[in-house]
């Protein structure tokens, strides 16, 4: 019987230790995993299958503030996100679909308020469109797998780049390293 116990334990104990294992590396896990495919950084070399939603389906996956600013192109408000100070090491990943977009080690102190990043992750998960609402002249960037709205990019950032990837806080979310 103490035998059979003993076994029973060990078996108990692999399980737990592989369902860690499989928490550790799904940290860009979908929300929908019907519909949303996985996706690692590093495995990332041509283009990204794009999501296509309702907007009646995106108001029942997003907050209020969420679908205001990915959805309708909206901004929050300077230095009321949850993540415009954060100083933790890990991945910025896209509120609507979980895409990574940014990684902490380009992440800079801007002063806007806002999440300031001088590079994407990869290329490929940022699109870029211009935007000359309310007269100004400035580049739109936007998830490349959701198409949701992230923020602007400037041409006043620091160095490597130059560029400052004004994002908004409510459009990703974080994972940490
Ligand atoms: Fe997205």
């Amino acid at each position: 019987m103490k035998k059979i116990l003993i076994y029973i334990s060990l078996l108990a104990i692999i399980f737990a230790c592989s369902s860690n294992k499989n928490n550790n590396t799904s940290s860009f896990e979908s929300i929908d995993e019907a519909v949303i495919v996985e996706v690692s950084i590093d495995s990332l070399t041509g283009s990204i299958e794009k999501i296509d939603r309702s907007n009646e389906d995106w108001k029942l996956r997003l907050t209020e503030l969420e679908y205001q600013v990915l959805r309708e192109a909206g901004t929050e408000r300077a230095f009321t996100g949850d993540l415009w100070d954060n100083k933790k090491k890990g991945t910025y990943t896209c509120a609507g679909c979980d895409l990574p977009l940014f990684d902490s080690e380009t992440k800079f102190r801007s002063g806007t308020g806002w999440p300031s990043f001088w590079e994407p992750a990869n290329s490929l998960c940022v699109a870029e469109e211009a935007d000359n609402a309310y007269g100004w002249n400035r580049v739109e960037v936007l998830c490349a797998r959701c198409d949701g709205h992230l923020g602007h990019v400037f041409e006043d950032g620091p160095e490597p780049t130059g560029l400052r990837y004004c994002i908004n806080s409510v459009s990703l979310n974080f994972v940490e390293n």
